[in-house]
């Protein structure tokens, strides 16, 4: 194994410059790619889009990448579908005293996910200190 990796170093350079780079980017060209495609069918063909949206997030899983919680929470969790109010979804808001949330009904599998509105609660993401490197694209 060693011997195989020390015959051309030329292009293993350059593939260990592009890793340098950014970590995963053709795994995340390949997710935004189905994401897109998981979009467009999400009015046409609801179950074509869940495939593309379950690939999607297990091409994530298998590579240990994260989508953003903003994308991440319009795929429905159980099938994969694009979450689109006007097709696939359907969203009550419900609010009471103590109690307010959002719920998200899948069309397609019958799957609801409520997202809880408190004030204390900040995503990570949105965190200043989470931001480790910020690496820009040509
Ligand atoms: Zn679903």
């Amino acid at each position: 194994m060693t011997s195989n990796n020390k015959q051309s170093d030329a292009p293993t350079t350059d593939i260990k410059n592009q890793s340098k780079v950014c970590a995963g980017r053709e795994t995340h060209e390949r997710m935004n790619f189905l994401y897109q495609a998981s979009t467009l069918m999400s009015q046409t063909n609801p179950q074509l889009s869940a495939v593309y949206g379950k690939l999607a997030k297990s091409i994530g899983k298998k590579a240990v990448l994260r989508m953003e919680p903003a994308i991440k929470r319009t795929l429905c969790v159980r099938c994969g579908v694009l979450l689109n109010p006007a097709t696939t979804a359907e969203l009550h808001d419900f609010r009471h005293k103590q109690l307010c949330y959002l719920q998200v009904d899948c069309k397609l599998c019958g799957y609801s996910k409520r997202f809880y509105n408190s004030k204390n609660h900040q995503l990570w993401l949105d965190n200043p200190g989470s931001v480790v490197e910020r690496i820009e694209f040509d």
